[in-house]
């Protein structure tokens, strides 16, 4: 049997023809194809703005950029997610600093927000942006992040990676990742595990005009061709050093485009995007039933689904459950002995994220304690979900876990 990734892309046919058609057109980069799927993920989203870049990390760079944080800063990301969230911070030269997360969501936990934001400030270096992350696809609290963004200046930048097509609930309005309602920049990925691909890819969004100018500078290396606007900088028709052939650089950017190619693969997985969404969802339901059954009782349980929020289930994440005060270690232990157990029976689980205080190289920020990152990487395991997995490949691993199940339960029950 073939091995069974935690996620992967689902190309069609259709995707291929519009890959095709765009090699055989004239343009290959900067055509009319970018503008396309920049226009497709405002009307998924409701942003005013989508700027479509190489990669997710590159819009998370850009987004932290645009949104004004610089040398000498501090930004805030959650102590579980992918490193990107935290490099973003850094390549604008910020320093990072990681809260902790709640263990049984993966989400940035409030209160330890509000009091790294006390402890920053009285140190009379209040951040200047906060990343939230949306693991897994269900929504960070934005609301309370904002308003707590709002009190000490800082700005949001949603790493919405996660979490194309989530929704969330705030007194009584249905809010869509990306809407802008909270965030002042979400970013998006196109990865190949991600909702959509465009093999790398990722997107900006966001609703503040200064913002999304600025971030489509940075992406073509601060350059501006639109200089109309600002005609009376120049000499006129009657300077023979200036003419139609102008371009400005005022700013340092980066070449962070995305083709013309992409953007055709892009477009097409977009209209499969909503298939995508409900696939998933479903999926997820059904390891929800398998989950809430007496054979896993007290051996594996889902995240906490919070009350108003729709998730997009980028990953589908279990977590073994500790005992009244059992050491973490044990608890990872076991978690470490279902993944095996699993990869041994050709289902490839993965791990999201080991705490990126861990990382040599961000090591320095992991002074504080992280109680609930801890907790959270010990017991958290991502199982296979992606569009194209079938009722039967879900089966195999609903089977492969209650043969891991009843292997558990038999060594805790054994007399000694
Ligand atoms: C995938 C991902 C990114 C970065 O995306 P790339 O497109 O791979 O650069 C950033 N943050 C999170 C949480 C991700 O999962």
């Amino acid at each position: 049997m073939n091995p069974l990734p935690y996620g992967r892309h689902d190309i069609s046919e259709e995707d291929i023809a519009a890959v095709v058609a765009c090699l055989r057109s004239d343009r290959l980069t900067q055509g009319p194809r970018v503008a396309a799927f920049e226009e497709a993920l405002r009307e998924a989203t409701g942003a005013k703005y989508a700027i479509a870049v190489s990669n997710g990390t590159a819009a998370l760079h850009i987004g932290a950029l645009s949104l004004g944080l610089s040398k000498g800063d501090v930004g805030i990301t959650s102590a579980i997610t992918f490193v990107a969230s935290a490099n973003a911070i850094r390549y604008a030269g910020a320093d990072v600093e990681l809260v902790d997360v709640d263990p049984a969501t993966g989400l940035m936990d409030i209160d330890d927000l509000s009091k790294e934001v006390a402890r920053l400030e009285s140190e009379g270096r209040p951040p200047k942006l906060i990343v939230p992350v949306d693991l897994a696809g269900q929504p960070a609290d934005l609301p309370a992040i904002r308003a707590i963004a709002d009190a000490c200046g800082a700005r949001v930048l949603e790493d919405a990676a996660h979490s194309f097509g989530a929704t969330h609930t705030h007194q009584g309005a249905v809010h869509r990742v990306g809407d802008g309602r909270f965030a002042q920049g979400t970013t998006l990925s196109f990865h190949p595990v991600k909702h959509i691909t465009t093999g790398e890819g990722g997107a900006l969004l966001t609703n503040d005009d200064a913002v999304a100018d600025t971030a489509r500078r940075l992406r073509t290396h601060g350059i501006s061709y639109d200089l109309a606007a600002r005609a009376k900088d120049h000499d006129g028709p009657d300077d023979p050093f200036s003419g139609p052939w102008l371009y400005e650089q005022e700013l340092l950017g980066f070449n962070y485009r995305l083709t013309d190619i992409q953007c055709a693969l892009g477009l097409s997985q977009m209209t499969r995007f909503p298939a995508f969404l409900a696939r998933r969802r479903s999926l997820a339901a059904r390891y929800d039933g398998a989950f809430a059954e007496e054979s896993f009782a007290g051996l594996l349980r889902p995240l906490r689904k919070e009350a108003g929020r729709s998730g997009a289930y980028h990953l589908y994440v279990v977590q073994v459950v500790a005992g009244k005060g059992e050491p973490l270690a044990s608890v990872a232990a076991r978690r470490k002995r279902l993944y095996l157990f699993l990869k041994e029976r050709g289902i490839l689980a993965q791990i999201h994220y080991i705490p990126v205080s861990r990382q040599p190289f961000h090591r320095a920020t992991g002074e504080r304690p992280l109680p609930g990152a801890l907790a959270y990487y010990a017991a958290s395991l991502s199982l296979p979900l992606f569009p194209a997995m079938e009722d039967a490949d879900l089966e195999r691993v609903l089977m492969a876990l209650g043969d891991w199940a009843a292997i558990e339960r038999a060594a805790t029950t054994r007399p000694s």
